[in-house]
């Protein structure tokens, strides 16, 4: 068991952690930090979090652990913060959903505390946002990529591995290029590909009419645009080259597909189709919903 825990950003993945890891008795005390006092009073009725701190200072002050889960573009500044008061022997860790442009944040900012930072990523979530979203269970026999760089500290790693098993995960280990282009493929393209898709039928002029008989199939595939539209904006440009290589990749095979089906080239279609399902029945059938 740790002393402190510090969570900077207590919405859908901080306020799930909180709660995961108070099942676990994890931290004798769970402290959080957000912009607003309300939000942080929620967390703490809702027995998220013992302490709403007002600072940042206040939060890390003699933490053991401080994770931070707020928008990846929220994250430079708050790095700047915390190296002001940072504890020479805390581990801090973030939960961003890219890693490269977040690494090279906290390497400017941390200075010689860099080696305890461990970037990390839960592979699990929702398309709802704040602490009244959040659930103990949310990381159960869900994978937390880990992508520590060479100056990270073993035991810093093996801190943060602890932590997100106590809140029932399963960490791997990757390099922060390679997760950075898999998820720019298996999660940020599907997202821009739904808010695409309901933006372009929302602008004509039977929208209403659509939208009322839409059913299964594009529920299924539209969930993902309810997303929170900040978090996703920040992703979009903090993994701007690997999210356009697979989108223009992704345009040019969709392009294909408009001839073929323009000029009625069944056989082709259904290559195409069949192709797709035998994939998606191979790697996706009896396995958990990742994001
Ligand atoms: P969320 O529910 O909207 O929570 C974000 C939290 O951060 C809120 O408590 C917010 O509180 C706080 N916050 C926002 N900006 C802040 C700032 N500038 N300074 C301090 N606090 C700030 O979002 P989330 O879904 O938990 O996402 C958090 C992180 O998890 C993101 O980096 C995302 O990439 C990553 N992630 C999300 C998912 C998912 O499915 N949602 C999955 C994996 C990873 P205030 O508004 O009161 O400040």
């Amino acid at each position: 068991m740790i002393n402190k825990l510090a969570i900077i950003g207590t919405g859908l993945i901080g306020g799930s952690l909180a709660q995961a890891l108070r099942k676990a008795d994890y931290a004798s005390e769970i402290i959080g930090y957000g912009r607003h006092p309300e939000n942080l009073q929620r967390a703490v009725d809702l027995g998220i979090l013992d302490i709403g701190a007002v600072s940042v200072s206040q939060a890390v002050a003699d933490a053991d652990m401080i994770v931070l889960s707020v928008p990846v573009a929220a994250m430079k500044e708050l790095f700047i913060e915390i190296a002001k008061s940072v504890p020479t022997n805390a581990v801090l860790t973030d939960v961003g959903s890219i890693k490269q442009s977040i690494i090279s944040d906290a390497s400017a900012a941390l200075g010689s505390q860099f080696e305890n930072y461990v970037p990390g990523h839960p592979i699990a979530g929702a398309e709802l946002s704040g602490a009244e979203a959040s659930y103990a269970e949310l990381f159960a026999d869900h994978r937390v990529v880990l992508t520590p760089v060479e100056e990270t500290s073993r035991t810093a790693v093996d801190k943060v591995s602890a932590m997100w098993v106590a809140a029932g995960a399963q960490v791997v280990e990757m390099d922060a290029n390679s997760h950075d282009e898999v998820f720019a493929a298996c999660s940020h393209a599907p997202h821009i590909l739904a808010y695409a898709l309901v933006d372009s039928l929302v602008r004509g002029d039977d929208h209403e009419t659509i939208f009322s008989f839409a059913a299964g199939g594009f529920r299924d595939f539209t969930r993902i645009a309810s997303s929170d539209p900040v978090m996703w904006r920040d992703i979009c440009t903090g993994n701007r080259d690997a999210i356009t290589r697979v989108l223009k990749q992704y345009r040019s095979d969709l392009d294909r597909i408009i001839n073929l089906i323009a000029e009625g080239d069944a056989a082709e279609l259904e290559e195409i189709f069949k192709r797709a399902k035998h994939a998606r029945d191979t790697y996706m059938l009896n396995k958990l919903p990742s994001r």
